[in-house]
């Protein structure tokens, strides 16, 4: 190949997820209320982020209102904590 010509196209694959080893419909009959406020239920979060080294595992997911998932994103509980507590004042 000389200087000019132009370099083949790279192939990045995006890793492949595996499944979770839960399922999601007994995740939420376990939590069918929101663990952190009571609402109903209709998302999974993970308590410790897997961002931050928590295991997609059943023991590390709860049912979550999607309010509260969105706004604890990938805090931990004590990140999280603190934030709410400023939003309030
Ligand atoms: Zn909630």
């Amino acid at each position: 190949m000389t200087r000019l010509q132009a370099a083949p196209p790279r192939i990045i694959r995006a890793p492949r997820r595996r499944p979770a080893p839960y399922d999601r419909a007994t995740v939420l009959a376990r939590w069918p209320e929101c663990c952190y406020c009571s609402a109903p239920a209709t998302e999974l979060d993970h308590v410790h982020p897997l961002a931050h080294g928590g295991r997609d595992r059943e023991s590390n997911v709860v049912g979550v209102c999607a309010r509260d998932n969105h706004a604890k994103g990938a805090m931990s509980l004590a990140e999280w904590a603190v934030t709410a507590n400023t939003d309030t004042k």
